[in-house]
């Protein structure tokens, strides 16, 4: 890479205050009491959402499970049904055999009622899940409607300071474009690491970023170096005078 120029430089300490001031923006901004609120209300409708999606599963294994008993009773009654037509059209010869087929329906039509009464909970159940998944999706609904109430009341409450945001956030991509690519690519993989700022310029005997002051010996070898260079205490980009 080659050395960045001082017009260069200077544009990175401009872009460094430019990003300074949107992180303080943004500060104040997330600050705002209106902002808080709306971040709740988000939250909850969140929380909302994730308790509509566990009922949908509840309700999808209880609807199964309904399925399930009402396919059961249907063959169970086509059985009964079955053996109770043979207890009348004679096809049953003699009275050991009649008695088996009366136990065999009385057995069947007990499973029938024990499904019916299962049955029964089970459509309770769903009944139940469907009312709470309505409620949970009509506050979900009205959670979402607040937090665009609040959003409209914290535009307004921010209404100077977004606008400063949009001036600031135009002039950082206008500085960021004249900057050579790697420049920046470095810059802001610096301002990440150090969580803000990215690039301290040597000022006397002190690196502005970190504001360590160094010894004589240090500044002397830094001064002697290439006008960018990386802060000996912090790490970040340091710009260095001619
Ligand atoms: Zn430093």
């Amino acid at each position: 890479m080659s050395e960045p120029t001082s017009a260069e430089l200077d544009l990175l300490l401009e872009l460094q205050a430019t990003d300074h001031r949107v992180r303080k923006l943004r500060h104040q901004l997330d600050d705002l009491p209106e902002q808080q609120q709306l971040e709740a209300t988000l939250a909850t409708a969140g929380e909302l959402d994730r308790q509509h999606d566990d009922i949908r599963v509840e309700l999808e294994r209880a609807s199964s499970r309904q399925r399930q008993l009402e396919r059961e009773i249907e063959v169970l009654t086509e059985r009964r049904d079955h053996e109770r037509s043979r207890l009348y059209d004679g096809s049953v010869g003699n009275a050991r055999e009649m008695k088996a087929v009366e136990a065999e329906i009385e057995t069947t039509t007990r499973r029938i009622d024990e499904h019916e009464e299962q049955l029964l909970e089970v459509l309770e159940q769903v009944e139940e899940l469907e009312t709470t998944a309505a409620q949970l999706v009509a506050d979900g609904e009205a959670a979402r409607t607040r937090a665009t109430e609040l959003e409209g009341t914290r535009d307004a409450a921010a209404k100077h300071l977004l606008a400063e945001l949009g001036e600031l956030e135009a002039d950082r991509a206008r500085r960021a474009e004249q900057l050579p690519a790697e420049l920046l690519t470095r810059y802001e993989a610096a301002a990440e690491r150090a969580g803000g700022t990215g690039v301290g310029k040597l000022i006397d005997n002190a690196c502005t970023a970190c504001r360590l002051t160094m010894s004589r010996a240090d500044v002397g070898e830094l001064l002697a170096g290439p006008p960018l260079t990386t802060c000996p205490q912090c790490r970040r980009l340091l710009v260095v005078p001619e």
